[in-house]
């Protein structure tokens, strides 16, 4: 059966430890295993680091850069040279290869978003392999990704992918440093309420876990797994084990998916597309109302708000314990909700001086979040 899979490689993978030479036999496995797993069906979309650690290299700088400038302008270097680098090995097994270079813009907006997919959608139609990162050259900051594990899941999610690789320098979970606790148990299999568990575990200064490379992948996993994709931890060493895990062999940590039906494009990009930028606390009629009645939100709902965000910007709409039942693109602003939370909607031209949409958030642009069965429409 064909399926689609992304595969997310660091650069530390990419790079040899000894000498941060590009480390050819890896890319050689990587470039082998993508085609091989292509021409038995598979769509695949490779989202690869390393424009700054190879523009490092082409203008042999010994440190990475900090000022945001120079890093742009070496991330220009390096992303051609890496492109070339692809082609020329994947050329030579005869697999045309794009690339894609997204920032976080192309995946909030709407119509971005939809050319962003169809854009995939024709590539992967073509028989290409997509390779992608973040256009690192024009990003800024509030705009970015920031990490390419972020932008694999976003990705994944956008395609409805089956399954997101996330190779990186260590082989799989453990439930504590190897180095240190030396009994640490490796994690095989991990649900999505482990999920949250690990997230816990992984604040803690004791484990390496807890640094960034981490942490962003287990956010990244929980960002692909609530979009119904199996995602797997595994070492950038040897790509060849993507072809054993799909067999079903336990290499690595696989990281279950939740089951999520979200039968529409709008909503699926109001979900996987965008992050939410504040809070709504609502009463128990609303969550009823929205959760049962298939109703808008509506200010009477509202009993408490967290986070500034404007006009169309996705918020989370929780209830009073805190949990996050649905999430949606707010009608109006964080300040005009606070005028108008717990009103009536007739009071809302009144209070705000002017006349404006009579829901917070309309059901057309409301997604049901269920914490126990991941997102759902009902
Ligand atoms: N986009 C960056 C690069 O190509 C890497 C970001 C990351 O490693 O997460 O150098």
């Amino acid at each position: 059966m064909s399926q689609t899979l992304v595969v997310k490689i660091g650069t530390s993978s990419l790079k040899r430890a000894s000498n941060g030479q590009l480390a050819l036999p890896t890319i050689a496995s990587l470039v082998e295993t993508l085609t091989d797993l292509h021409r038995e069906g598979d769509r695949i979309v490779l989202v690869s680091s390393g424009a700054v650690g190879v523009g490092c290299a082409r203008l042999d700088l010994k440190e990475r850069p900090r000022s945001m400038a120079l890093k742009q302008a070496i991330a220009a270097v390096g992303q051609g040279r890496l492109i070339r680098i692809y082609d020329d090995f994947f050329s030579s097994l005869a697999q045309p290869i794009a690339q894609v270079l997204l920032t976080r813009r192309d995946l909030i907006e709407r119509s971005s978003y939809v050319n962003a997919y169809n854009t995939f959608q024709a590539l992967l139609e073509l028989g290409v392999i997509p390779i992608v990162n973040e256009n690192d050259t024009v990003a800024v900051d509030e705009l970015k990704f920031g990490d390419n594990d972020t932008l694999a899941a976003r990705v994944a999610s956008m395609l409805e992918a089956d399954w997101l690789f996330l190779l990186t320098d260590v082989d799989r979970l453990y439930s504590a440093d190897p180095r240190v606790v030396p009994d640490a148990k490796p994690i095989e299999r991990v649900n999505d309420r482990e999920l949250d568990r690990l997230e816990i575990a992984t604040g803690s200064s004791t484990t390496q876990w807890g640094t960034g490379g981490m942490m962003t992948k287990l956010n990244a996993a929980r960002i692909a797994t609530s979009a119904g994709v199996r995602t797997v931890i595994t070492g950038g060493q040897k790509p060849a084990n993507i072809q054993k895990i799909l067999q079903g062999q336990a290499i690595g940590t696989q990281f279950e998916p939740r089951s999520t039906k979200i039968d529409t494009a709008r909503k699926r990009w109001i979900v996987h597309g965008l992050e939410p930028m504040g809070k709504l606390y609502l009463d128990e009629g609303a969550k009823v109302a929205i959760c049962q009645g298939g109703k808008s939100l509506l200010a009477a709902g509202i009993v408490g708000i967290e986070g500034k965000f404007n006009a169309s910007d996705a918020i989370s709409l929780c209830d009073r314990k805190t949990v996050e039942i649905a999430r949606g693109i707010a009608n109006y602003n964080s300040s005009e909700i606070e005028k108008i939370k717990g009103m009536r909607s007739e009071k809302i031209s009144s209070l705000l001086g002017y006349a404006g949409a009579e829901t917070v958030v309309h059901r057309d642009n409301l997604v049901l979040v269920r914490p126990d069965r991941g997102i759902e429409l009902t």
